[in-house]
């Protein structure tokens, strides 16, 4: 089946808060939302792949602790990292990958107009 637009979403449970996504990505796709904020889950994520609180224990250990002068799961976002990302935008996707490769969480999925599902694998 064709789909008219692209679609980006973040899923929640996976998102250190690196804030990657959104200083890479050409067309503005993605903004970085505090986890407390109403808005966190205002992209096409699917229920399962929705903030509700609570971080992926595995992403947790492997990131909480590293030093790479971004802030990682962070509650707000100060403008260089920390709250959650959500791809506000995701019909503005041109597929550049750039952000597939940035994902510390692997957690951004791409679905283009075709139906080919794109997954991030941190490079
Ligand atoms: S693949 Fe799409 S969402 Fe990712 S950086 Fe490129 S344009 Fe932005
Ligand atoms: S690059 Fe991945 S882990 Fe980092 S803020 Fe964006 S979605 Fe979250």
């Amino acid at each position: 089946m064709l789909r008219d637009l692209m679609q980006v979403y973040v899923d929640k449970r996976y998102c250190t808060g690196c804030q990657h996504c959104k200083d890479v990505c050409p067309v503005g796709v993605y903004e970085m939302v505090d986890r407390n904020s109403p808005d966190v889950n205002k992209d096409s994520a699917p229920p399962e792949a929705q903030w509700k609180g609570v971080v992926d224990p595995a992403t947790k250990a492997k990131w909480e602790n590293v030093n790479d002068g971004h802030r990682h799961f962070a509650d707000t976002n100060d403008g260089t990292s920390g709250g959650i990302s959500v791809a506000i935008n995701g019909s503005a996707c041109i597929l550049c990958q750039a952000c597939l490769i940035e994902c510390e969480g692997e957690c951004i999925h791409i679905i283009d107009d075709n139906g080919n599902h794109y997954k991030s694998v941190y490079k």
